[in-house]
């Protein structure tokens, strides 16, 4: 993609480029009184049963963030105050009391500890690449980087690296993992194994993301039975010709009708299913039109969302990007590559950053090693000028 630049795409200290949401389907949903007053009632159950006044305070914090309104942005990078968002509010309403406090402490953290660089014992939230490949090239993804599409970094997750980062994951009590990174998740033959092995694990936010062209029948029940709390359809319009120029390779009406047949699926079937369907896209042309993009997709899934795409199709030959604030993805997330590379984030999608490999370390080792201490240090000393490519990298 050689028409974008970071430059055209006019990237604003004001704006949040990791999560603004710019459109929605029900900026009306809202928690009513009697969910509110129940989950209250958890809260402060779950503070008198507690010793620790850390513990304490966060609860209080999530106490009162019920008296706010809803935040319509997601990852919020610059909000002091914890408000519960849209997708937040979703959860809430879709699975059982038992899980509430568990679930909105593990949000907060999620949310507040990584702008204020407070470090965790383990991340709050892995993503597990099933492969690096993917069967698209769009124009805003490092899909597009010749040199990133080699045999060198293409590959699928053996089950031993799969099972070995699960097994972590739920021994560390965490309670977020997506299913997807650099490439396309169902592309792998064993994903629907992969659902199934994590939904044993008691992981409370399970999210998969997919451009939708090859969400097969066995791939749906898979997601439909096994607690998937998140569904997310990468695609970036309500029409073909914009689809078809921004997912490059990708054909609209098959995927329109596998989100058909998802939803016939999950209507006729597996009526119980919590899972929520998301539309999650980018703006990178200005003919995108987000009114009609959404309006065409409300009638086929639970929430549309769009925001700024992040310059990423090419991040090492960037422009430098004079960003101060420390990158929040440091004390906020891992990846862990299909060969069991552990990273920062996709932006650095060649892994330059990566300082671990579950196969002869563990995460939280990595998670709290010197290499990655010293990452952090950099980017809260302001020197992100010694780090690429940080240095190039709006995040
Ligand atoms: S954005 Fe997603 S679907 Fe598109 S090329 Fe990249 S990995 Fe594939
Ligand atoms: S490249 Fe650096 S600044 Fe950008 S997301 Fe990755 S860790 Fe954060």
């Amino acid at each position: 993609m050689a028409n974008i630049s970071l430059k055209e795409l006019k990237f604003n200290e004001s704006e949040n480029p990791r999560g603004k949401i710019l459109s929605t389907v029900d900026k009306k949903l809202k928690l009513n009184h009697l969910e509110k007053k129940n989950i209250r009632i958890l809260l402060e159950k779950r503070k008198k049963e507690t010793n620790s006044l850390r513990k304490k305070n966060i609860l209080e914090n999530i106490i009162k963030s019920l008296d706010l309104s809803l935040n319509h942005e997601i990852n919020d990078s610059r909000e002091n105050n914890f408000r519960l968002n849209l997708q937040e509010t979703n959860w809430l309403k879709r699975f059982p009391s038992e899980d509430w406090v568990d679930y909105l402490i593990y949000r907060y953290n999620l949310r507040m500890f990584p702008k204020n660089q407070i470090l965790t014992k383990f991340p709050p939230y892995v993503l597990i690449e099933p492969t690096s490949i993917c069967n698209l090239r769009c124009i805003m993804c490092f899909q597009v980087d010749s040199s990133f599409t080699k045999k060198e970094f293409m590959g699928m997750m053996p089950w031993n690296i799969f099972k070995k980062t699960v097994d972590e994951v739920a021994l560390n009590n965490c309670k977020a993992v997506t299913l997807a990174s650099r490439g396309e998740p169902t592309l792998h033959p064993k994903l629907p194994e992969m659902i199934e092995y994590i939904s044993q694990k008691g992981i409370l936010d399970l999210k998969i993301n997919t451009n939708a062209t090859k969400l097969n029948e066995k791939i749906s029940r898979s997601i439909l039975k096994n607690n998937v709390s998140e569904l997310v359809f990468s695609l970036d319009a309500g029409n073909k010709e914009t689809y078809e120029k921004v997912r490059v390779k990708g054909r609209f009406d098959q995927v329109l009708q596998n989100i058909i047949n998802f939803n016939k699926l999950r209507n006729e079937e597996y009526k119980q299913s919590k899972c929520i369907t998301r539309i999650s896209g980018v703006k990178v042309l200005e003919e995108q039109d987000i009114d009609q993009m959404t309006s065409f997709w409300k009638e086929h899934v639970d929430e549309v969302a769009i925001k700024p795409a992040t310059p990423r199709w090419d991040s090492y030959n960037n422009e430098k990007y004079y960003k101060k604030e420390p990158c929040t993805q440091l004390w906020e997330r891992i990846y862990v590559w299909y060969d069991g590379k552990l990273n920062p984030c996709d932006f650095d999608y060649k892994s330059f950053l990566s300082v671990g490999n579950i196969e002869n370390s563990s995460i939280k080792e990595v998670w709290n090693s010197e290499a990655y201490n010293l990452l952090r240090k950099k980017h809260l000393d302001k020197k992100r000028d010694n780090c690429y490519p940080c240095d190039r990298c709006p995040l």
